[in-house]
């Protein structure tokens, strides 16, 4: 059976990330995914993710927004490929919005560029968007889009260059404790490891339970959609990524890349599934379009052309909808990192960073102590 200091199960945005770093510092690294990412059956597909430093889910995220921010503009330089567009992200909602409240309070504690504007104010800067009076909103200057597939392809080529060792079309099967190390199988072949990260996305519940850990994460099936807009109004040289709160809902977007046309999703809510029986055809359900289309024709009237494509992905939820990136709490050569809420992708490469650093180094320059898995217990 081969030894591997370190074995990845699941090389998605998490774990792809995480292969790079240890195998960089020379770590003996195994990468295993069940598909070949970046792939269309997990959750980092459909091109682009929101990065915003300004955090409206807590200021305690900013330190790692920024180091992910850092640590992007490193990868593009090592691989030579685009993955960042500065376009800004525009964050609006009423006035007592606690999340933008939030968003102005972790700006003004870090410094982060932020401007506040009327929605009088929005309204003439981009024709495209109709917002109620009663509204206002924040620009991130600074913040933009991430191409995310393109950012796991550039970790996975430099991970391999580096000396991992990735296994695609590999699904794991089941994890075991053995003295000091792990073993883990897969339908052909066994693995030794030292040590071990768990960063399965969607599936990493069951995997966890293994190990002996019950870690309360829900698969939930999301869609985007992408629809015909006026590119003089939503073209990414002049509108910002974007985010509405409005109350009981929340969505986002993306302006027109290349003529390809506004892309939008609805944050909140979607169907709890277990991944392997997902209903992925876009438009199973009749809010797959028509939530995002009502939204549209409200705010961003004349982007709410024809439904161009749109795409089924899963986020995986925690319960209050922070992360779990922690060690187990009796064989502390195993780490996951997991339950990423939708809204992970933007601090991949801080993550991928900080769990290298818990398995080499035995801690992390960031502080993961908000994203213990012992808070839900
Ligand atoms: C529609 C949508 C929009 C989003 N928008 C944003 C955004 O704007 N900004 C943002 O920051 N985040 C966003 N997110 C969230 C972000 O994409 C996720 O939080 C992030 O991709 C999760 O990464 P992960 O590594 O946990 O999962 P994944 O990237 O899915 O990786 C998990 C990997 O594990 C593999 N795997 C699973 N089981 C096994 C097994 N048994 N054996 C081997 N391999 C296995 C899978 O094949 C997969 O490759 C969005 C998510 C979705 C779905």
């Amino acid at each position: 059976m081969q030894t591997y200091e370190v074995i990845i199960v699941g090389a998605g945005s998490m774990g792809m990330a995480a292969g790079y770093y240890l195998a960089k510092r020379g770590a003996s690294t195994l990468l295993l995914d069940a598909f070949d990412p970046p792939h269309t059956m997990g959750s980092h597909h459909g091109d682009t993710r929101i990065i915003r430093h300004a955090y409206g889910e807590g200021k305690q995220y900013v330190p790692f927004a920024l180091r992910a921010q850092t640590l992007w503009a490193e990868l593009e330089q090592a691989s030579g490929a685009e993955l960042f567009r500065q376009t800004g992200v525009l964050s609006a909602g009423a006035h007592d919005c606690a999340f933008l409240q939030e968003v102005r309070e972790s700006a003004a504690r870090y410094s982060l560029p932020l401007e506040l504007l009327t929605a009088r104010e929005v309204r003439e800067r981009w024709a495209g968007i109709e917002l109620p009076d009663h509204f206002y909103a924040c620009l991130e200057p600074a913040s933009g889009i991430l191409y995310s597939e393109n950012a796991i392809r550039a970790y996975r080529e430099l991970a391999i260059a580096s000396g991992a060792t990735l296994l695609t079309n590999t699904r794991v099967t089941s994890l075991q404790t053995v003295g000091e190390d792990v073993i883990v199988r897969t339908d052909s072949a066994s693995y030794r490891g030292k040590q071990l990260l768990v960063s399965a996305g969607a599936w990493s519940a069951p995997l966890l339970q293994d190990l002996g850990l019950s870690v309360p994460l829900v698969p939930t099936r999301k869609t985007v959609a992408w629809f015909g807009a006026e590119d003089r109004l939503y073209g990414a040289d002049r509108f910002p990524a974007f985010l509405f709160h409005l109350g009981d809902s929340m969505f986002y977007g993306f302006p027109s890349i290349d003529g390809a046309g506004v892309k939008i999703g609805r944050h909140d809510g979607g169907q709890a599934s277990h991944p392997d029986m997902l209903e992925r055809t876009f438009g199973s359900y009749l809010s797959d379009e028509g939530d995002v289309r009502a939204f549209l024709e409200t705010y961003m009237p004349q982007a709410a052309g024809a439904l161009r494509q749109g795409k089924v992905c899963l986020y995986t939820m925690t319960p209050d909808e922070h992360f779990v990136i922690d060690r187990h709490p009796d064989k502390p050569h195993i780490v996951f990192a997991a339950g990423f809420s939708g809204h992970g992708f933007k601090f991949a490469s801080a993550v991928g960073e900080a769990v290298s650093q818990l398995l080499l180094d035995g801690s992390s320059t960031l502080d993961l102590s908000m994203f213990s898995l012992s808070r839900f217990s």
